[in-house]
Formats: C-alpha cells, structure tokens, sequence
C-alpha cells in the first residue's frame, strides 16, 4: 500500500516533473506549493502519511492547519488490512481538507500507550492540537467521513 513518510515538521513529496523532494509544512497542508527547484505546482496530500516516531507524531498534530485523521494499526490485525483501502480513500478525496496518517502501534509503542489505544484498528480526530473523538473497529469510507466531519463540526476549526 502506498504511503507517504514525513518529519517533525512537514510531509516529504517528491515532484511529479524534477523527483525533487520537498517538504509540505504541516501548518500549510490548505495550501498548494510549487516544487522548491522546478516551481511545478505540488498537488495536496492526497495519500496516507505514515509516521514513524512518537516526536513526528506530536509536531504533526500540534501544527497541522487541517484535521487530522489517525488509523492506528498493526501489520497483524486483519481489519486493519480492511481498513487500509478505506482510509486510503479518504485520504484521496479529502486531500487538502483532511490528513490521513497512520500509525503502527508495534513501531511506536510509547504512541499507543500514551493515547490509552487498547484495540486495534481505531481512528482517532485531532483537531487544534487535542483530540476530538475516537472509535474503534473497521468501517467503509463513507462511514470514516461521517464520523470525522461530525467530530470536527462540533469543535471551532484549527
Ligand atoms: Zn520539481
């Protein structure tokens, strides 16, 4: 499954024309961005991001300037594999809107144990740094989408 990695402090996308790589700061991930070296036009993040660090993690939510939809998973988990196509969906069509970042739970055990993530798949809403809401188990897109857009509508936006 295709996933794309970031730092502390924006997401690394290569350009469609030059492979230049360049960072998507998370406090503009609204914006669209020209490529630092050809000035072609980077689209929005439009793919999962998968964090590989607890301190990513922290300096992603804290700055992101759009809600952030985290799937919590483990490569042994079966409805987690379920999920990874739905939640890769939502990523697609909410780029610029939304970011989708998935988090091993095996990889960053220090993650799950501060969040108090206890089952697996779950999706969490962080929005203006905190998080909004959380659920757990497998479900369709569409169902991700409803439930993402209800928790953020009831906060003021980041
Ligand atoms: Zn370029």
């Amino acid at each position: 499954m295709t996933a794309i990695v970031g730092d502390e402090r924006g997401v690394i996308v290569e350009c469609p024309s030059c492979h230049q790589k360049n960072r998507l700061s998370y406090s503009r991930l609204r914006d669209t961005t020209r490529c630092a070296k050809c000035k072609t036009t980077l689209s929005n993040v439009a793919t999962p991001v998968e964090v590989s660090t607890a301190a990513e993690f922290d300096g992603l939510v804290a700055s992101a300037d759009i809600p952030v939809v985290v799937d919590f998973w483990a490569p042994w988990c079966g409805p987690c594999r379920m999920v990874a196509p739905e939640i890769a969906k939502v990523a697609s069509r909410q780029a610029g809107r939304l970011l989708v970042v998935k988090v091993n739970t095996d990889e960053i055990q220090e993650l799950g144990e501060r969040l108090g993530i206890r089952s697996i798949p779950t999706m969490a809403v962080f929005s203006g740094g905190r998080e909004v809401a959380r659920t757990a188990g497998a479900r369709p897109a569409a169902e991700i989408e409803a439930f993402v857009e209800n928790a953020v509508r009831s906060v003021p936006s980041a």
